[in-house]
């Protein structure tokens, strides 16, 4: 059976196609990605307005790719899922009116579901099923949660997240008090190689001992990073920019994955799935290896591809609906922009 999956929550318009085996395991065969971000570039951040703007237009010339990398027609399509929250109300519209366009066009089931839960459910197209019960430490743009998940189609439990900024938010930020272009993760990455992680000690949030351990909180880093180029600049002195985003990254890759071993580690649980746009980050992948290596737990990272805004994640988890037997969405179902994680389909 093929799954069509579209997702349009943020600046990514995105098709993906996959094949759900008759063993449940699903095979990725296209995914397709039109991104806006370069034209949110200049605003330092996504500005919805345009971000629906783009979707519009490049939501029907990305489902066709779609159709000609797979080398597949749209009648061997049998079931469509499409992301409807959590994101931006008017670019998860987009998405939600083509999918159920092609679904009504097409006779075949809809399945709106949860943007984080296919961030996790992605990793099931490159390392195969999920073990029973997984963490997943979600890490996005948006988002920065640690989850128990017992059954990707059934059954997502958030114990812990972020109380101020994601993750991705602080590398944004990070990036423009840098200089460094948006979004800020892939040029923070890039800039740390030439640097020194210990060149600065940045403080790790949420780490005191009366600190909930499963929470995290990145606006005190950010502030603290902001506040050192400050203060360098009214010295007189060039900003290390590799130095200090390294430092940066070392603060965020320590904190995130100390609090996800130690989860796993206290609640028993032996994998570790690391998802969203900043499990693409070389130091939080080479940490998060280092310390589950240590601790006895598997590590499970989707490729940077998989990790940022996609079709494919969105297809892959409407492949293990399909194969669970759930119900599909009516075809009324309507965007959630604030849709929680354990909410995995409406
Ligand atoms: P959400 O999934 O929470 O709705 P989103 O979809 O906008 O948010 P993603 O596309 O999953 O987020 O991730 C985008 C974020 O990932 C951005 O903040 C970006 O800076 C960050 N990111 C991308 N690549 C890297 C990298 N190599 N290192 C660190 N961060 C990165
Ligand atoms: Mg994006
Ligand atoms: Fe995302």
């Amino acid at each position: 059976r093929i799954v069509m999956g579209v997702e349009s929550s943020c600046d990514e318009t995105g098709v993906g196609l996959v094949r759900l085996h008759d063993d449940g395991t699903v095979e990725l065969l296209a995914d397709e990605v039109a991104s806006s971000v370069a034209e949110h570039a200049r605003f330092g951040g996504v500005v919805p307005e345009v971000a629906s703007r783009a979707h519009l237009e490049a939501m029907v010339p990305t489902v066709h790719r779609a159709f000609d990398t797979a080398g597949l027609r749209m009648s061997d399509v049998s079931a469509v899922a499409v992301t409807a929250g959590p994101g931006l109300a008017g670019a998860l519209l987009v998405g939600l009116s083509a999918a159920k366009a092609y679904a009504a066009a097409l006779d075949v089931p809809l399945y709106g579901v949860n943007h984080l839960a296919g961030h996790i459910a992605v990793d099931t197209l490159q390392h195969g099923p999920l073990p029973a019960p997984s963490l997943a430490l979600l890490v996005s743009g948006g988002h920065t949660q640690l989850l128990r998940v017992d059954d990707i189609a059934g059954k997502i439990t958030e114990i812990g997240s972020t109380v101020d900024d994601a993750a991705g938010e602080a590398y944004d930020k990070v990036a423009r008090v840098l200089d460094l272009p948006y979004p800020g993760g892939p040029p923070i990455d890039r800039a740390a190689r030439e640097g020194a992680p210990d060149a600065i000690a940045f403080p790790r949030g949420m780490t005191g001992p009366r600190d909930a351990a499963y929470d995290f909180s990145f606006s005190g880093l950010k502030t603290a990073v902001a506040r050192w180029v400050e203060a360098a600049q009214a010295r007189g002195e060039d900003v290390p920019v590799a130095d200090v985003a390294a430092s940066f990254q070392e603060a965020v890759a320590d904190v995130l994955t100390a609090k996800a071993v130690r989860a796993a580690t206290e609640s028993g649980i032996g994998t570790l799935v690391i998802s969203g746009g900043v499990a693409a980050n070389s130091r939080l992948a080479a940490l998060a290896a280092q310390r589950c290596a240590d601790a006895g737990i598997e590590l499970r990272i989707p490729r940077p591809r998989l990790c940022t805004d996609n079709g494919a994640m969105i297809a892959a988890l409407g492949a293990h609906l399909v194969s669970a037997g759930c119900a599909p969405s009516a075809l009324e179902v309507s965007a959630d922009p604030a849709l929680p994680v354990s909410t995995i389909s409406l």
